[in-house]
C-alpha cells in the first residue's frame, strides 16, 4: 500500500492509500481529489474560496513525487509518499497548493541569484505538547508526564514512559533528518531538531515530522499538539527556522570575516528583509488566532520586531558558530505554521532584503523584553492578514492565487472564531454580572 500525502492549506496531511498494483496508473493520471479540500477546516466546514464551492467542488490531481517514498515504520506494508497538486486540465500546479508557493518563491531567488546561483539552507526545529486523555480537563486533555519535567530534564523525569527516545527512533528509520531531541520548558513539551538541506526538502521533511509526531503519539492513544499555545499559564510552542545561503560553489555568502560581527552585507540585508516584512510574515508563521496568546515578554517567543547577536529574546538571532554555520535563527514562527509557507514566507522576506538592501538596526543588547523602542509585532491574526494584504511585494512573490484564498480562510477562521463563546467569557461574566 502506498499512502499518497499532500499538504492542504494549513499544512495539514490529506491523502487516499493507493494499492500498489494501482501505483503505476496514479502516477500517470494523478489522483483525483475534491479542490475544496484546500479549504476544508479541521471541522469539516469549507471555506468558499475561489475555485472550491463557487467552481463546483472540481477536481484537482495528485501526482505522486517518487522520490519522497518511504516506508512506514509504524505500518508494516505502507510506504509514504508526498503528492504535488495540479489542475486536471493544464497540468500546472494548484496556485494555492503550499508546495507550488515554495517552489515559486525558489524559482524566484534563482532568478534574482542568476550566475551567483544563491540558494536557501534552511533547518527546521519544532516544539510541541504531548498530552494524556484527562476526562476532567475542559479540553480533554493534559500535558503528559505533568509538571515532572521541565526544560532540558533527561531521561524518565519529564518522560516517563520513553516517549522522546520512541519518537527520535521511529523518526530515524522514517529517515526524515532528525538529529536530536529534549525537553522543553514545561510539562509534556519537547523539541526535535531537523537537519539542515535545501528550502524544499527541509519543508517537506518539516511536513512529514508533524504528520509523524502526530501519528505515533494516536498510536499510544495520546494528542501530540502542534497549536501555539495549547494551555493557560504554560509556554506556547516554536517553530525556529535556521537559514543561510551558499553561492554556487556552497560558500555560505553571510559569513565574512572582515566585516563586523563576521556577518557580510548579505547577512545584514536579509536580516533588514526579515525585520521589513515582519508584520506581514506573521500571517504565514502565525495563521491561527491562537498563535498571537504565545506572544509576550518573558516567553522566549519574540513580541517585537528586533534582532541580536546569540540573544534568545530577539526575533532574529545570530548564532555563534560563523563560516560555514553562519545563519541566522527567526524565531518568530509557531509551531502550527504550515512548514511550506514559513519557509517561503522566510525565503521571500530574504530575497527581498538582497534586492531593496534595507541596513538593519543596531542589534540589540541584553535582555530584549525590557526594549520598547523596536516596534511591535501584530497583535492579533486580523492586524498580521491585513500586513500580508498590504505588503505587495511579498505577496507579489508568493503569488496572487495564493494570496486571495489564504486571506479568505483566515479571515473566516477568525470570524468563526469570534462568534464561539469561549470558557473565559462564562468564567468572566456569568456569575457576577
Ligand atoms: N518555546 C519558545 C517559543 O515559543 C522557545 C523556547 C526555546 O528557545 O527553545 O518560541
Ligand atoms: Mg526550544
Ligand atoms: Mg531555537
Amino acid at each position: 500500500m502506498v499512502r499518497v500525502v499532500y499538504p492542504d492549506l494549513i499544512g495539514a496531511d490529506r491523502g487516499r492509500d493507493v494499492l500498489v498494483g494501482h501505483l503505476p496508473s496514479a502516477c500517470g493520471d494523478g489522483l483525483s481529489f475534491c479542490r475544496a479540500v484546500y479549504h476544508t477546516t479541521p471541522r469539516g466546514d469549507v471555506v468558499p474560496v475561489a475555485g472550491g464551492l463557487d467552481a463546483g467542488l472540481p477536481d484537482v490531481c495528485v501526482h505522486p513525487d517518487l522520490d519522497t517514498l518511504k516506508p512506514l515504520p509504524w505500518e508494516p506494508g505502507v510506504a509514504w509518499c508526498l503528492g504535488d497538486t495540479r489542475d486536471p486540465l493544464t497540468g500546472s500546479p494548484a496556485p494555492e497548493s503550499p508546495r507550488a508557493v515554495l517552489r515559486r518563491v525558489l524559482a524566484r531567488i534563482g532568478e534574482y541569484a542568476g550566475d551567483d546561483g544563491l540558494s536557501p539552507v534552511v533547518g527546521p526545529e519544532l516544539e510541541y505538547f504531548l498530552c494524556d486523555a484527562s476526562p476532567g480537563a475542559a479540553s480533554g486533555w493534559t500535558p503528559y508526564g505533568g509538571a515532572t519535567g521541565n526544560v532540558y530534564s533527561a531521561g524518565r523525569r519529564g518522560d516517563p514512559d520513553g516517549h522522546l527516545l520512541r519518537t527520535l527512533r521511529q523518526l530515524d528509520s522514517l529517515g526524515i533528518g532528525a538529529i536530536a531531541g529534549n525537553h522543553e520548558f514545561d510539562g509534556g513539551q519537547f523539541e526535535i531538531n531537523l537537519h539542515h538541506s535545501d528550502a524544499l526538502d527541509a519543508a517537506d521533511r518539516a511536513f512529514f515530522f508533524k504528520a509523524a509526531v502526530k501519528e505515533t503519539a494516536r498510536h499510544e492513544g495520546r494528542l501530540a499538539t502542534f497549536m501555539a499555545k495549547p494551555f493557560n499559564g504554560l509556554g506556547g510552542s516554536g517553530f525556529h527556522v535556521h537559514l543561510s545561503l551558499v553561492d554556487g560553489d556552497g560558500r555560505n555568502v553571510f559569513d565574512d570575516p572582515q566585516a563586523e560581527a563576521g556577518l557580510a552585507a548579505t547577512a545584514r540585508h536579509a536580516i533588514g528583509g526579515v525585520l521589513r516584512h515582519a508584520p506581514a510574515l506573521a500571517a504565514l508563521l502565525n495563521p491561527t488566532v491562537n498563535s498571537y496568546k504565545r506572544f509576550g515578554p518573558d516567553t522566549l517567543a519574540p513580541w517585537l520586531i528586533d534582532w541580536g547577536l546569540d540573544n534568545r529574546s530577539a526575533m532574529v538571532r545570530i548564532p555563534p558558530e560563523r563560516g560555514a554555520g553562519t545563519r541566522l535563527e527567526l524565531r518568530l514562527g509557531d509551531a502550527s505554521a504550515n512548514p511550506y509557507l514559513l519557509v517561503a514566507g522566510t525565503v521571500a522576506a530574504v530575497l527581498l532584503g538582497l534586492r531593496d538592501k534595507p541596513e538593519p538596526p543596531a542589534p540589540l543588547e541584553g535582555y530584549g523584553y525590557n526594549e520598547t523602542s523596536a516596534p511591535r509585532l501584530p497583535g492579533t491574526l486580523d492586524e498580521a492578514l491585513d500586513a500580508l494584504e498590504a505588503d505587495e511585494a511579498l505577496t507579489g512573490l508568493l503569488g496572487d492565487g495564493f494570496t486571495r484564498a489564504f486571506l479568505t480562510y483566515k479571515r473566516n477562521e477568525i470570524e468563526r472564531y469570534q462568534h464561539a463563546v469561549t470558557d473565559w467569557e462564562f468564567g468572566e461574566y456569568a456569575f457576577l454580572i
